[in-house]
């Protein structure tokens, strides 16, 4: 039997926030706190807590979130003034708009008003863009937590196979683009995979490390995969459970207990992926009030 290893995203997200300590510090030497500004427009309950649990880590870690909450009938001209006065307010780094927007509200709007040194996603058409270059600038968040998950625990990389399940702009395309990188944590042989591709099992068995983000609760189980694989679920999912006192209980979109014994190394779900995200947006907030003293 393959003795398995739970990648503990808590614990590797706790590491990345320490490293960033010292930077903090210097930072505040020279009166800059980083600071975070989040903008959420409606009353969507998954970005309500989405939005406390990022407040909270800001202010766990002394640093400055503030979230600024618009009524779900915001209209296109009022967000937009929001985001011109959040890009000129200096004490804010970073800026946040929670998505989904309602549906009246494009996103593609928001990404083409933020400043893209304010980027705190990682996820505008700038800095996507100077992900392509390996230009320096803010990367996704959730892509760059998979990236620190991997160098944190000593997996290499170079040279493996990588299949990665899913080509959303926030998770696939990103994460296989970063793989592909000439860095350390990169240089890796990726295939990328979706709804359209065929014999999807006949690619996930060729994988040294498979990378899940589907969005499909439990997708993937033993049949997809080979001995001693590498996996990283990113997946989030909502499934009924009775049992819970909250309705429902999270799983990701690998099939945990069936997978378990054949992957070499795993992410669980709650406490892999979604920890190092939280972190990645810090880091992003900290390099980026870093560029911003930097250009004065
Ligand atoms: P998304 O935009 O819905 O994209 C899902 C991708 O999966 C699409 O490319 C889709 O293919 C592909 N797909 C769907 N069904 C498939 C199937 N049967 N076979 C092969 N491919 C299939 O989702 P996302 O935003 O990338 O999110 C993916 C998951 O990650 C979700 O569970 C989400 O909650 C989670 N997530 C977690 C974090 C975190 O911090 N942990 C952050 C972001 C997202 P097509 O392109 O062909 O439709």
């Amino acid at each position: 039997m393959i003795i398995t290893k739970i990648i503990n995203g808590k614990e590797i997200s706790q590491k990345v926030r320490d490293s960033l300590i010292p930077r903090i510090d210097a930072l505040k030497a020279k009166s800059v706190v980083p600071g975070l500004a989040v903008v959420l427009v409606g009353e969507d309950p998954a970005s309500q807590v989405y939005v406390k649990m990022k407040q909270r880590a800001f202010e766990k870690m002394g640093l400055l979130s503030e979230t600024i909450k618009k009524p779900v009938d915001t209209t296109k001209e009022e967000l937009m003034n929001l985001i011109d006065e959040l890009n000129a307010d200096e004490k804010f780094h970073g800026i946040l708009v929670q998505l989904p927007l309602p549906g009246h509200l494009d996103e593609k709007d928001v990404f083409d008003r933020i400043d893209p040194w304010k980027d705190a996603d990682g996820l505008l058409p700038a800095n996507m863009g100077k992900m392509l270059l390996e230009m320096d600038g803010p990367l996704p968040c959730t892509p760059h937590g998979v990236l620190m998950l991997l160098k944190y625990s000593g997996i290499e990389t170079s040279g493996k196979h990588v299949v990665v399940i899913g080509r959303s702009n926030i998770v696939g395309k990103p994460i296989a683009n970063l793989l592909l990188q000439k860095k350390d944590i990169g240089n890796a042989t990726v295939t990328l995979c979706h709804s359209r591709t065929k014999d999807l099992k006949s690619i996930t068995k060729q994988a040294d490390i498979l990378i899940a983000a589907i969005g499909v609760p439990e997708f993937v189980d033993s049949s997809f995969v080979k001995d001693g694989v590498i996996i990283i679920d990113v997946g989030v999912n909502r499934v009924d459970d009775a049992t819970k006192k909250k309705g429902y209980r999270l799983v990701g979109d690998v099939n945990f207990d069936d997978v378990f014994e054949v992957a070499s190394a795993i992410t669980p779900v709650p406490g892999g992926v979604g920890p190092m995200t939280i972190a990645m947006l810090i880091y992003n907030t900290v390099y980026l009030a870093e560029k911003k003293l930097e250009s004065k």
